[in-house]
């Protein structure tokens, strides 16, 4: 049987936003930019001890919508814990992107770039 697993990322334009409400969301992260946070979000993945056969779902979270639906399921939009359940939400309206993408395809980042030279090199 498939698992899956959504990790909630914030797209480019969006993880500025995301910042902007809250600015410690990156502390310990060591990344400055777009680029540096989606390496980290793939390093992560990668790091995860996934059950064989777990199905790897990335998905947007856009800061708006995020933080109204928060209020709407009364929960704290700061809380990474939150963001975990706001992934799982849009990975079952199928707004998801998966990893790791099939070799030589465009990286989940949104960058014109194969996975392999981008998040995943
Ligand atoms: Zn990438």
């Amino acid at each position: 049987m498939t698992k899956h697993l959504a990790i909630g990322w914030f797209p480019a334009g969006e993880l500025e936003k995301a910042l902007a409400l809250w600015p410690d969301l990156l502390e310990g992260w060591d990344a400055s930019g777009y680029a540096e946070y989606c390496r980290g979000v793939d390093r992560h993945i990668r790091q995860l001890e996934l059950v064989p056969g777990t199905d790897v779902l990335l998905a947007p979270i856009e800061v708006k919508h995020y933080v109204k639906w928060c209020a709407r399921e009364g929960l704290d939009s700061a809380a990474p814990a939150s963001r975990a359940t706001y992934a799982m939400d849009v990975a079952g309206r199928g707004r998801v992107r998966h990893w790791p993408p099939a070799p030589g395809k465009r990286c989940w980042c949104g960058r014109d770039e194969a996975y392999e030279v981008c998040c995943g090199a």
